[in-house]
């Protein structure tokens, strides 16, 4: 693995508590478990929201407080299925349900996406079942399920009602899919948040392309930098990989990036 030939190490299941300074420069960052690490450069791709919790405040006052506080889009309710493949010809890789076209995409519980990668590869699920995941597009709004505890009768009930967006739309391509579930698992903005470390379980900072830019790569602090879906360009996995490109370029500099590019025919 490149990383480790160049002496790299990947270092799994390990929160960071905070990011460490020396006056105005990041040296370095400490784990939960109290084992820190000294460093030359810092990048972290938390978002904006998490990156703020992991800065002391004398260092985040130098932020513009509007960056450290942009509003947040929604969040998700997600479905997890595994059911009986018998007999099931020509399903989709991927569908949209669209309940109402005018109402658009920001509409609460108005369109689920939905993915079955097991008609793609066959290995996705155990012979004869499929698996499925549905997802509502960045619209469950945190607000609703911030104060319910979801070990709570009343979390559990709301969380069927909400997620039966997926099942009314899943039996319009498979009409008897009831009798053919194994697994189902229900997800909300609270489980989002738990399962991806994000901010009320927001898709990301809800900056407006028509008013501007995500903040870029650079912060106040000079050997700080952040790349993921709270930098510049912004949400997205293409987006994301480029803000982790521009970090590295500001950090080994524009030749050498050049280079490692050619490396890679980039
Ligand atoms: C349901 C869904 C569908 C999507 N579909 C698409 C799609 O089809 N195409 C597309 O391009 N994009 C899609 N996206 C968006 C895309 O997945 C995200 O924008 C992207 O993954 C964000 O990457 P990131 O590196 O910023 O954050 P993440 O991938 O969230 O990485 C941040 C990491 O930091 C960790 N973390 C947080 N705090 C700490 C801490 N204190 N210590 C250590 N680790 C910490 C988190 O656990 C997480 O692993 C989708 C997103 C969702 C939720």
């Amino acid at each position: 693995m490149d990383l480790k030939k160049n002496g790299g190490k990947l270092i799994l299941s390990s929160r960071v508590k905070t990011i460490n300074f020396n006056k105005n420069l990041a040296t370095g960052i400490t784990l939960n478990n109290g084992s820190s690490y000294s460093c030359e450069s810092v990048v972290t791709n938390t978002d904006v929201w998490n990156l703020k919790k992991l800065i002391p405040n004398e260092i985040s006052k130098k932020w513009n407080t509007k960056a450290l506080n942009p509003n947040k889009c929604d969040s998700f309710l997600h479905i997890h299925l595994g059911f009986d493949a018998d007999g099931l010809e020509n399903l989709p890789i991927h569908a949209i349900h669209v309940d109402e076209w005018e109402k658009g995409i920001t509409a609460e519980r108005n369109i689920a996406v939905f993915s079955i990668p097991s008609v793609l590869d066959k290995n996705m699920a155990p012979e004869g079942k499929h698996v499925l995941h549905g997802y509502t597009p960045a619209n469950e709004p945190w607000e609703i399920w911030e104060n319910l505890n979801p070990k709570g009768l009343e979390y559990r009930n709301l969380k069927e009602e909400r997620c039966s967006i997926f099942l009314n739309a899943v039996r319009k391509f498979i009409p008897d899919i009831d009798e053919r579930i194994d697994l189902k698992m229900l997800g909300t903005p609270t489980t989002h948040k738990k399962f991806t470390n994000t901010y009320c379980g927001s898709y990301g900072p809800a900056l407006s392309a028509a008013k501007g830019l995500f903040p870029g790569c650079k912060t106040p602090v000079k050997n700080l930098f952040t790349c993921g879906a709270s930098t510049f360009p912004g949400i997205g996995i293409p987006a994301v990989s480029a803000s982790g490109a521009y970090a590295a370029e500001k950090i080994i500099g524009k030749k050498e990036f050049k280079t490692l590019l050619k490396k890679i025919n980039l």
